[in-house]
């Protein structure tokens, strides 16, 4: 099946759902058993079956087997959020004493999680330009255990050569983990590049419409887990075979952290993939459109991958093609007129969200970032004047109309 093909039809279900149309929600916290031999050997792992909501769930398993299907990956674990994708999969690897090569560039969860957190459990990031290959190989060091990165960066927008630093990476027999979230399955598979592990927070484009939260985790296939760093993982790895990892982070870390996804949010989820290649072709055009218009504009720096003038754009083309997501930052020269230029539109949405079908906007040194330091900002490209943008799929007219008048508002005097 081809892309749209699959993100309607995969695992939608049969028989054993009663025929149902839609995946059925299963909103029920566990599963019962006639006797207690059975549950115990469904505990043990010698039978197949559900036993709690927080380890797995029907919706919630038909939602990864549909988003795993569009990333082509060997499987998939759904988490309540993006954040908790990400704390599953470095709790899962990192012991204290290992090191983390990240980019500079990332999202501001991220980056706190990193810094923030995983220094506490004595675990070292160390940042660096994901645009610089050599970096990666100068970084990497004996106690390096994994490389994270974004296929496009959030905030930053850089588009980092995965097919370079899965050399590397594979060189130095750690996995490279990238975050799907900005390009989507639509316009990027990390796996076929080279990335051993894929994250999303599909609060944004998978779910499409703002009305949910939440992550997932895909295993690309790629990492050989019988050959690695992870020696509980290999250990696992004699009998699971190359599901070694989605195994240990199913069976003991995703279920003893507790980020487990909503069933109810799988199904809005679900709902959002259905329509992901259709809404994306358009995000894409349109984004493309804003971009050059605002370029045209004058107005200030417009940073998008498929512009000509991006940094990122030969890496993008060349990974890419043709689609370049729709999240862009622009600047107006001055926090002030980033103000108003957000307080003049009409349609466009202010708030802390992207992927949504609507246009929105924010300003992120005020709002998102607010916590960072000025060299932290300076790394995250985001400036005083920055204005990000994600552009949804309304009729382009109306969201270049409500920009223009915008802009021209802002800078009347
Ligand atoms: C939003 C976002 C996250 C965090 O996801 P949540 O679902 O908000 O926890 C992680 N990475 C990127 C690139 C994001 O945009």
């Amino acid at each position: 099946m081809n892309f749209d093909t699959t993100a309607i039809h995969n695992n939608s279900g049969g028989s054993q759902w009663a025929n149902a149309s839609c995946v059925p929600i299963f909103q029920t916290s566990s599963f019962h058993y006639d006797t207690a031999q059975e549950l115990a050997d469904v505990f043990e792992g010698k039978s197949p079956g559900y036993i709690y909501t927080r380890i797995s769930n029907p919706t919630n398993i038909a939602f990864e087997m549909r988003l795993n299907a569009l990333e082509d990956g060997i499987g998939a674990i759904a988490t309540s959020s993006g954040m908790a994708a990400i704390s599953s999969v470095v709790l899962g690897l990192l012991r204290s004493g290992d090191e983390i090569v990240a980019t500079n560039g990332i999202f501001g969860g991220s980056v706190s999680l990193l810094k923030n957190i995983l220094s506490k459990f004595g675990v070292t990031t160390k940042f660096i330009d994901p645009l610089d290959i050599t970096a990666f190989k100068q970084t990497i060091g004996e106690k390096t255990r994994l490389v994270f990165t974004e296929s496009i960066c959030n905030p930053t927008l850089a588009v980092p050569d995965i097919t370079e630093i899965s050399k590397i990476t594979r060189s130095a027999n750690i996995p490279l983990i990238v975050d799907n979230t900005i390009a989507t399955p639509y316009v990027f598979l990390p796996g076929k590049f080279g990335a051993d592990i894929v994250i999303h927070s599909t609060s944004k484009f998978i779910n499409g419409h703002g009305n949910a939260i939440g992550g997932a985790i895909i295993d690309t296939g790629n990492y050989n887990w019988k050959a690695g760093k992870f020696d509980d993982i290999k250990e696992l790895a004699r009998k699971a075979g190359n599901f070694a990892f989605l195994s240990h982070l199913r069976n003991l870390v995703h279920r003893d952290i507790g980020g487990c996804a909503s069933p109810f949010n799988s199904f809005l989820m679900i709902q959002g993939l259905e329509t992901i290649g259709l809404r994306m072709e358009k995000h894409c055009r349109n984004a493309m459109e804003i971009a050059r218009f605002l370029e045209a504009k004058g107005v200030g720096q417009v940073n998008y991958p498929g512009l000509e003038s991006s940094s990122s754009f030969q890496t993008a083309k060349k990974l890419f093609v043709d689609k370049f997501a729709s999240v862009l930052t622009f600047g107006l020269g001055s926090k002030e007129r980033a103000f108003k230029f957000i307080d003049s539109l009409k349609t466009a949405k202010n708030l802390a969200n992207l992927g949504e079908v609507k246009t929105v906007v924010i300003h992120p040194a005020s709002t998102i970032f607010r916590e960072f330091s000025a060299e932290d900002l300076r790394l995250l490209g985001i400036e005083e004047d920055t204005v990000r943008i994600s552009v949804g799929i309304e009729d382009i007219e109306d969201i270049k109309n409500d920009f223009n008048n915008a802009i021209e508002n802002t800078l009347r005097r």
